[in-house]
């Protein structure tokens, strides 16, 4: 007799959006809190939301067992910063259940490294094989500085810590400008001397900035990129993620470097990904307002086909692709919303 590695008793249809794009990967935002404050995400004075409005550990688990049961094969939890939630192991042992069962295909996190030296070797137990770490600088004062709070001899040594219990580390740098022209060629090295992954993200418009702070930040990455033509040969890689980046190799090193510009429209045709944020509304595309509340179908009913329901309507509604407006418009109240107070 086959078994079904989900709740459900009978298979279910691939979530499938109105474009024929298969839903695989949920970014799901575990808490709304951090221990940082980067200047470029946060507010220093945030006000964080009232615990109530936050999905439990066991309700993360049932929704985030719902996509699992309907085709999501790839999980990413974020935040906030994901490991300052109290407890959040429990929510990571029992996603490992559906790794076990095989219908997950991967368990991940996007971290800002503060805490992962005391949970690297459980995330490695509980079948965590990658972490993305958020690491603009590798100068302990200018990391103060951009963090607001954070040191940086802490995220590395759990970074060290990840790579000890055998997870693959990728380093996730926003490019900032005048800031990352300093620290892009001691991120690339270091990152080839330790073995590392390095992806660059282009800046979001959100935060407290208003638009020229954004314009005076912004460090389109096609200069980033012409700044690291100018020591290495770099070779387009043609690998594709359904995401927004892209890749180039170091002839020089063998390193593969991202390149995540999250504003462009060029990955939307091909795009797999929705976002939960920790109140249970779900993203079905990052840069558009539509969003759906899975938390109010959560705590109304312990059916979980009303669950399936309300997903399948919301990812039916996915747009075709991003509608960004740079300056203030509405997308940028929408990130705000998505990332900045309920998590990205
Ligand atoms: N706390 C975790 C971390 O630091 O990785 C997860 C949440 S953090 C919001 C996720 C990622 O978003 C980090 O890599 C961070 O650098 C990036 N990020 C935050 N604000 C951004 C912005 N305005 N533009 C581009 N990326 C941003």
């Amino acid at each position: 007799m086959i078994e079904f590695p989900s709740a459900f008793a009978k298979p279910h249809p691939a979530l499938t959006d109105g474009f024929c794009r298969r839903i695989s990967y949920l970014r799901v935002s575990v808490t709304d809190r951090c221990d940082f404050r980067c200047t470029y995400c946060m507010s220093e004075r945030v006000r964080f939301l009232p615990r109530k409005d936050v999905l439990s550990l066991e309700e993360l688990d049932r929704l985030c067992s719902v996509f699992v049961a309907l085709g999501v094969t790839k999980l990413r939890v974020t935040g906030g910063e994901p490991l300052v939630r109290r407890d959040i192991l429990q929510f990571f042992r029992a996603m490992s259940r559906h790794l076990d069962s095989g219908a997950l295909g991967e368990l991940t996190l996007t971290t800002n490294g503060s805490q992962l030296a005391r949970h690297a070797a459980e995330l490695a137990a509980c079948g965590v094989r990658r972490v993305n770490v958020s690491l603009d600088t590798l100068d302990a004062a200018r990391f103060e500085g951009l963090t607001r709070r954070g040191r940086l001899a802490p995220v590395l040594e759990g970074i060290g810590a990840a790579r000890a219990a055998g997870l693959r580390v990728k380093i996730n740098t926003v490019a900032l400008k005048g800031f990352t022209e300093d620290e892009l060629f001691p991120l690339v090295e270091w990152c080839g001397a330790e073995g590392h992954d390095l992806t660059f993200i282009e800046i979001m418009p959100f935060g407290e900035d208003g638009p020229e702070d954004r314009i005076e930040r912004f460090w389109p990455l096609t200069d980033l990129r012409a700044r690291l033509a100018r020591r290495f040969t770099l070779q387009p890689l043609a690998q594709s993620t359904g995401g927004p980046a892209r890749y180039v190799r170091l002839a020089e090193t063998g390193q593969k470097i991202g390149l995540i510009t999250p504003l462009s429209h060029n990955f939307c045709e091909g795009c797999n990904r929705v976002r939960l944020t920790c109140t249970g509304e779900l993203y079905p595309c990052l840069g558009q307002d539509g969003t759906s509340d899975l938390r109010a179908v959560l705590r109304a009913t312990a059916d979980d086909r009303a669950l399936e329901q309300a997903i399948r309507a919301a990812i039916a509604r996915k747009p075709r692709g991003h509608d960004f407006d740079h300056s203030c418009g509405t997308a940028d109240g929408a990130m705000r919303r998505g990332m900045n107070h309920t998590g990205g």
